[in-house]
């Protein structure tokens, strides 16, 4: 990147986190998580850090984030209201240790570790032990007058407890305003009630409360203080510690975070880290973490200050639910049962944990949302176990010729064409049989005891034949008799399992039409269709023969299983799998013949309009005999019944001179044959 380059990308970042931060500090409605604005942040730092000479002044990095809003009137902070640090990991918990041990060498260092509140930060000025002010951090010069509002908050002493201590002069102290987990909860259920705008967290709640110019507004929401340090006390209070410092406070009447550590070194550190995030979800607050300081005030005060914070503390941040990063490709992959699916191959990202490198976009559908291109960069989410999706596209990141992704046409694995039927969200591989990919399931569907039942032809064995080469498709089970000496180099496979095998496939042979139209795993035909389908067409190669129109009259086939039985039917590749299952011996019993079948095996066709029934039934009385009906004229075709107003199907049936009968000599066969 060149210096223009470099700048460009710079002022886009400040851009955008200037807007969300608007959205946050200002409107109190966050439109990013937090995570992902850290992240933009550390961007624009990391960038900064390179090229110190190229930063921005009106960058966020430079100043405390937030600004005081005109409708109160705005503060000076005689002591700034600083940000805080942030680290993420142990490495950048080590890093932030020796930074300290580097300014404070020899010296021994113990830590105080607190929760780090997420709400909003506040200042309350007491005089003589009385509140006479509350200011917001606003942009850490300046802050905003709402002391009316921050004595409504009932654990907030509006005079400090003398009892045990001696109340100073002048007080200015710290703290974090909240809304505790079960008032927001209680405060969204009730808007929600009333049909009002619900908080999106308790951070907005309680900012959103806060910097309400009504103060009873404020005083009906369920907020609450906690205080964590003193930035003025005249006379000093001659403490020593953060702790101490904080155990003080209490006993001049103010609540502090309910857990709190004090620690000698940085592993210690890690493992309170570690413990509070098991225990935060039982914590009464919302935390982001947690706050680790110099315990001792004289070291912080030898630290001293960076621009935005304190050089002797930081907040160690939980670990981000959300990242961003930037999508390498799209890819499908077919599943065991021929859906496809988008996957996105991210550059690997570190998230809620774990680090993401796919992520699945479902479908067609989802790509079209959330209009996600190969090169955008993308924010990945991963809560708890959930599986990380992608739910933001950043269309400021976008690069010029980010390609769009289409449905392909054919299967990225077999080649057959891809169907997508109307309505449908999934789109599918229409391979069957034939595609690779979906073998394991289709053979795991063949074997089961409804279909084929083989027993002992268990996944372990699927998995070892395909490693082995064996097994291509279903028709090659029948064929493993072929490589008895291979099958006996498998672990675990004695000659024994070996002989129960190959007895077991040789007794499938033998099987129903029903049970055989059931293994072929056709999209749509579970075990009762199957048997209907062979109910109606009574042979295997009516089945196949059948017409779309003869599949839709079968009882238990709507419309969509029959094209999907149809299609199956007409995939030149499962035909062939069918032709070799068939060569392998595989039968079943000649259909019983319901009264006779003088038809038997024989084509008709029906065409014009009968006048003492209509086309169906007569097809259904056609195949009551045993004939098969077929809607097109071949040399093949046994006989035509041809009604009034027969066309193009008669006349082809009079060129190949294929025997022909008008409607009543249809009647006195039928007639005769009942
Ligand atoms: P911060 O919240 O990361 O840390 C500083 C603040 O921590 C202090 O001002 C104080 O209020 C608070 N704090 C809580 N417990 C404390 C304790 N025990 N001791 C000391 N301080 C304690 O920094 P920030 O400047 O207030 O805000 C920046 C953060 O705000 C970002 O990291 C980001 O997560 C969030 N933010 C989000 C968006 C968004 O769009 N989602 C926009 C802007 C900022």
């Amino acid at each position: 990147m060149n210096t223009e380059q470099i700048i460009a990308e710079m002022r886009k970042l400040i851009q955008i986190l200037a807007k969300h931060s608007h959205a946050y500090y200002v409107m109190d409605n966050p439109t990013i998580s937090d995570a992902e604005y850290d992240q933009l942040y550390h961007q624009l730092k990391h960038m900064e850090q390179q090229y110190p000479d190229l930063i921005q002044t009106d960058s966020p990095t430079q100043k405390v984030g937030g600004e005081a809003l005109s409708k109160f009137s705005s503060v000076t902070h005689a002591v700034p209201m600083l940000s805080l640090g942030n680290i993420f990991n142990y490495d950048e918990l080590k890093a932030f240790d020796q930074r300290i041990q580097e300014r404070l060498p020899q010296q021994k260092i113990q830590y105080d570790i607190e929760l780090k509140l997420d709400g909003l930060a506040i200042s309350l000025w007491y005089e003589k032990g009385v509140l006479i002010r509350g200011v917001t951090r606003g942009d850490g010069e300046t802050g905003e007058d709402i002391t009316q509002n921050v004595k409504t908050i009932r654990n907030l002493p509006l005079s400090l407890r003398t009892a045990n201590v001696t109340v100073p002069d002048f007080l200015e102290v710290r703290g974090e305003v909240l809304m505790p987990k079960s008032g927001f909860e209680k405060l969204n259920r009730v808007a929600e009630q009333n049909g009002e705008k619900t908080f999106a967290n308790p951070r907005n709640a309680a900012a959103g409360s806060l910097r309400q110019l009504d103060p009873k507004i404020a005083a009906s929401r369920p907020l609450a203080f906690y205080a964590y340090g003193v930035a003025q006390c005249v006379p000093h209070h001659g403490l020593a510690s953060m702790h101490e410092s904080l155990h003080w406070l209490t006993q001049l009447g103010f609540e502090i975070a309910e857990r709190q550590w004090v620690v000698d070194s940085i592993t210690e550190v890690q493992q309170c880290y570690e413990q509070i995030i098991k225990e935060r979800h039982n914590l009464s607050v919302e935390i982001d973490g947690m706050v680790i300081k110099v315990d001792d005030l004289q070291q912080q005060k030898q630290l001293g200050f960076l621009s935005r914070e304190p050089r002797w503390a930081t907040a160690y941040k939980f670990p981000a639910q959300a990242a961003l990063t930037t999508v390498e490709n799209i890819e499908w992959q077919v599943g065991r049962t021929g859906t496809l699916t988008p996957v996105a191959r991210l550059h690997p990202v570190f998230v809620g944990g774990v680090t993401v490198s796919n992520v699945t976009l479902h479908n067609i559908g989802e790509i079209h949302r959330l209009d996600v291109r190969i090169g955008d960069r993308v924010s990945v989410y991963r809560t708890g176990d959930v599986i990380p999706k992608v739910e933001k596209v950043w269309p400021e990141f976008r690069p010029e010729h980010a390609a769009i992704v289409q449905l392909p046409e054919n299967c990225p694995v077999c080649d057959s064409p891809v169907v997508m039927p109307e309505g449908e969200a999934l789109a599918r591989c229409s391979g069957g049989l034939f595609c690779s990919a979906q073998r394991i399931e289709a053979i795991r569907h063949f074997v089961a005891r409804k279909a084929l039942d083989i027993e002992g032809l268990g996944d372990r064995w699927v998995e070892s034949l395909l490693n082995l080469q064996l097994l291509r498709n279903v028709a090659d089970i029948y064929q493993l008799h072929q490589h008895r000496e291979t099958l006996l180099t498998i672990e675990k496979m004695g000659e024994k399992s070996v002989q129960n095998l190959l007895q077991a496939i040789e007794q499938s042979k033998d099987t129903q039409l029903h049970r055989f139209i059931y293994a072929l795993g056709i999209r749509g035909v579970g075990e009762t269709t199957a048997k209907m389908l062979a109910n109606t067409f009574q042979t295997l190669d009516a089945l196949m023969q059948a017409d779309l129109e003869q599949l839709k009259k079968t009882p238990d086939v709507g419309d969509i299983t029959a094209e999907w039985i149809y299609d199956f039917f007409h995939a030149q590749h499962n035909l062939e799998v069918i032709e070799r299952l068939l060569q392998a011996g595989i039968t079943w019993p000649a259909p019983q013949a319901p009264t006779r079948q003088p038809l038997n095996g024989e084509s008709w066709v029906v065409t014009g309009t009968l006048a003492s029934m209509g086309r169906d039934d007569a097809t259904q009385k056609l195949q009551a005999l045993g004939a098969r009906v077929s809607g097109s004229v071949s040399s093949k075709t046994k006989c035509v019944v041809a009604g009034e107003k027969a066309g193009s199907k008669l006349e082809k049936a009079e060129k190949l001179g294929v025997s022909v009968m008008n409607e009543q000599e249809f009647l006195s066969m039928l007639e005769q044959y009942q």
